[in-house]
């Protein structure tokens, strides 16, 4: 096929100029990108874009939605709660209105709030994200009523889809394949163990109307079926208020694969290839790729085929994924349920087939027809997605929450997309989803784009909060993950080697230490200290000025390890000797270390027996030290430093300073009457705060200093007397 090229400005967006090869246009930032055919360009009765759409939800797919209606010159309205006030997705807009208070059920499933919003803003159409309100039938109906677009299926399709079982008798009817089991209407527990004995053990209970793995219960004789039956129609009635269920075989070592069909309304029908999303925890996906390693191009020409049969047999319209269960001996796959819906993880097929998949659901939303045929769409690259969660892997994958205090993340470029609706000082709270950012990365194959993902997660950092990032380091250096060897089991398969820890390395400790040491003394002396820096010698640092001891101990303590003390010597030629003592192990000993501390970029360079590394080092007052060291991410505690209180109990009556620092607070006036243990001063040294109380109780009769002062190590800092 010979290789056309042609200069096209596009006109209606932002007039960037783009090349077209073999169908496909390229902007000049490459992404993101749209597969044209002919007939879009030469149909001249394409329906216009809308003026103006609504997104109803929040995070990273409303930004992702109002980033393709910006470039398609389509003006955008957010929707906020009252604890997004300050969101991304709010600054991102047009247009924005506040829905109501912080619950979801409040504000985000508030429809009467979300169409007023609509009216007001004169907004001809709702884009409703996933979650909240996109599967909602009564949503989708009520805005046809209201005459606003809903942008996505019609509400009938939403409603075949919602039922399992339903949904199973429509996929039976179009020769789609389905998981073999029972899924009528006989809820008599002896008629669902018979059937259950037919189909053979092991098999999974579900509930019809169930979803987030919710009522799911796997059965594996039958002697536990009365059981397990009876808590599944619990689960199902409380989270569903319908307690029907069906029985399907338990497949052993299956595999999620899924695929993107896309319908207009003029009756096209398309697949844009398969995506596997196997690796997950508590059912829910946490590593999205595609294609799907390992499978052939027949299998892969047979799922399309059937998720466009799927699709036809609903009337479907808009973006929706047909979700597969693959038995990953025989290859052979079975129906599970349709998404009626844009998925989180539709950017992996943008980046395989070259297209904007929300561009295409605004087209199909104004009765555009589907900008692509069958023939137009070619599988290119290999993709992955690592969705970054606030949780704790550690602790059963439970969510967390707090603030994002430091975020660095990898530079996005056309290979890197980072999606996301969150900036740093923003908080994960409990309201919603405690997804932080999609990492979507591609390469030519599955080995580069491996290559691209582990460098991308090793350049992102998060501070404040737990996340997953971590366990999806390991996820992705995992010898089996490495061979395509994913199955929905994955993790638990590999637990023990995705949770083993490896302790803290030396140079991890000895840059720790060096941040907490050079960044205090450049915080008293306000200069920059480096001795890589030809015009800042070692040889005019401060040290003796400031009258130091020349050897300081550092505590830290290390969660899986325990303490961890770090004895500093400084040289005459501005080194470090340095001693690492822990826990029952000999020390070991680093001679002429040097170190620099850039604190704009919170970096520090050292030079440890003659191997320079350099690292980010984020240091939380009070707390811990957090090093990323283009490898991970190292938490070092900071204990509570007891020779602080050991050296106050000396002094009763003068008060010295236990260190080189900063006062930063003082809460007593002279001839101030004061009790034993009530606070006195607040001392700020190497990046903590320390308060001093009164050793004992008596009358204030001398403060030294005031706030901002620096001080150095063993001065006066209060005098106070005991009266009789
Ligand atoms: P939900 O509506 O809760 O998402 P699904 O039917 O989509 O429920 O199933 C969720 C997950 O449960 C799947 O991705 C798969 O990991 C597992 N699963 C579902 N059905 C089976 C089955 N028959 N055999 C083995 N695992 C299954
Ligand atoms: P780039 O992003 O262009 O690779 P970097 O500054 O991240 O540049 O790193 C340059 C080189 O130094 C890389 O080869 C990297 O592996 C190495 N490097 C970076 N940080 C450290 C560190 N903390 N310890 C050891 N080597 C490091
Ligand atoms: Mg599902």
């Amino acid at each position: 096929m010979s290789t056309r090229y042609l200069l096209y400005t596009h006109t209606k967006a932002n007039n960037f100029t783009s090349f077209i090869r073999n169908n496909i246009i390229y902007n000049v930032h490459n992404v993101p990108f749209t597969v044209y055919n002919r007939r879009f360009f030469s149909s001249i009765e394409r329906k216009p874009l809308f003026d103006k759409i609504l997104i109803a939800n929040r995070g990273e797919i409303a930004c992702r939605v109002m980033r393709t209606a910006k470039k398609l010159g389509v003006k955008t309205v957010a929707v906020y709660s009252e604890a997004d006030r300050n969101a991304l997705h709010v600054k991102m807009a047009y247009e924005a209105y506040l829905i109501g208070p912080a619950p979801s059920a409040e504000s985000y499933l508030n429809i009467n709030k979300i169409i007023s919003a609509a009216k007001m803003s004169n907004s001809q159409a709702i884009h409703p994200g996933y979650g909240f309100l996109s599967e909602n039938p009564n949503f989708a109906e009520l805005l046809t009523k209201e005459n606003i677009t809903f942008i996505g299926p019609p509400a009938s399709a939403i409603m075949s889809m919602g039922s399992k079982s339903e949904s199973k008798d429509i996929m039976i009817a179009a020769d789609v394949p389905v998981v073999p089991g029972y899924h009528g209407i006989n809820q008599d527990p002896q008629f669902l163990k018979q059937k259950a004995s037919e189909i053979g053990y092991p098999v999974l209970i579900k509930a019809i109307k169930g979803g987030g793995g919710k009522g799911m219960r796997i059965v594996n004789d039958p002697s536990e079926f009365d059981i397990q039956l009876e808590s599944s129609k619990r689960e199902a009635m409380k989270s569903f208020g319908d307690d029907q269920v069906l029985i399907e075989k338990y497949l052993l070592t299956p595999r999620h694969v899924e695929v993107q069909v896309f319908a207009d309304m003029q009756g096209n029908v398309v697949h844009l290839f398969e995506r596997d999303c196997s690796v997950q925890r508590r059912h829910q996906k946490i590593l999205e790729e595609a294609p799907a390693p390992g499978l052939s191009d027949e299998i892969r020409m047979e799922l399309g085929a059937k998720a466009v049969a799927a699709a036809k047999a609903v009337n479907y319209v808009g973006a929706g994924t047909v979700e597969f269960i693959m038995d990953n001996v025989d290859k052979k796959f079975y129906f599970m349920e349709m998404n009626t819906r844009l998925q989180v993880e539709h950017p992996v097929t943008e980046m395989v087939t070259s297209t904007d998949l929300v561009q295409w659901q605004l087209e199909v939303a104004s009765g555009n027809p589907l900008p692509a045929t069958q023939k137009d769409l070619r599988l290119e690259g290999h993709a992955f997605e690592a969705r970054i969660y606030a949780e704790n892997p550690a602790n059963n994958f439970l969510p967390d929450t707090g603030p994002l205090l430091h975020l660095r993340t990898p530079s996005p470029s056309p290979n890197v997309r980072i999606e996301t609706g969150f900036e740093q000082g923003d908080e994960i709270n409990v309201h919603y989803d405690p997804m932080i950012a999609k990492l979507v990365v591609k390469g030519q194959n599955r080995t580069e784009a491996l290559g691209i993902l582990k460098r991308a997660l090793n350049g992102y950092e998060v501070v404040g909060l737990n996340t997953n990032i971590e366990f999806l380091k390991s996820v992705v250096s995992h010898d089996a993950f490495i061979a395509g060897e994913v199955e929905t089991g994955f993790i638990a398969k590999h637990n023990e080697e995705l949770f083993r820890s490896k302790e803290t390395p030396p140079h991890v400790i000895i840059q720790a230490s060096l941040s907490l040491i050079l960044s205090e003394l450049q915080n008293i002396t306000n200069e920059n200290i480096s001795p890589f820096d030809p015009f800042s010698p070692w040889t005019s640092l401060p040290f003796s000025r400031l009258n130091t001891n020349h050897v300081q101990t550092i505590r830290f303590y290390d969660d899986k390890e325990g303490d961890i003390n770090v004895k500093m010597r400084f040289n005459n030629d501005n080194s470090f000797d340095i001693t690492i003592v822990r826990g029952g192990l000999n020390p070991i000993v680093f001679k002429s270390v040097l170190g620099s501390w850039n604190e704009a970029e919170q970096q520090i360079i050292a030079e440890i027996e003659n191997h320079r590394v350099k690292s980010h080092v984020i240091l939380e007052k009070n707390s811990k030290v957090v090093i990323f060291d283009n490898v991970s991410k190292r938490v070092l505690k900071i204990p509570e430093p007891s020779y602080l209180q050991s050296k106050l109990a000396d002094v009763a009556g003068s008060i010295k300073t236990p260190m080189p620092c900063k006062i930063s607070q003082v809460f007593v006036k002279p001839g101030q009457i004061v009790e034993k243990g009530a606070p006195l001063v607040v001392l700020e040294a190497m990046k903590m705060e320390h308060l001093i109380k009164s050793p004992t109780t008596g009358k204030v009769e001398k403060i030294f200093y005031n706030v901002g002062d620096f001080v150095e190590e063993n001065k006066n800092l209060v005098n106070i007397v005991v009266e009789n």
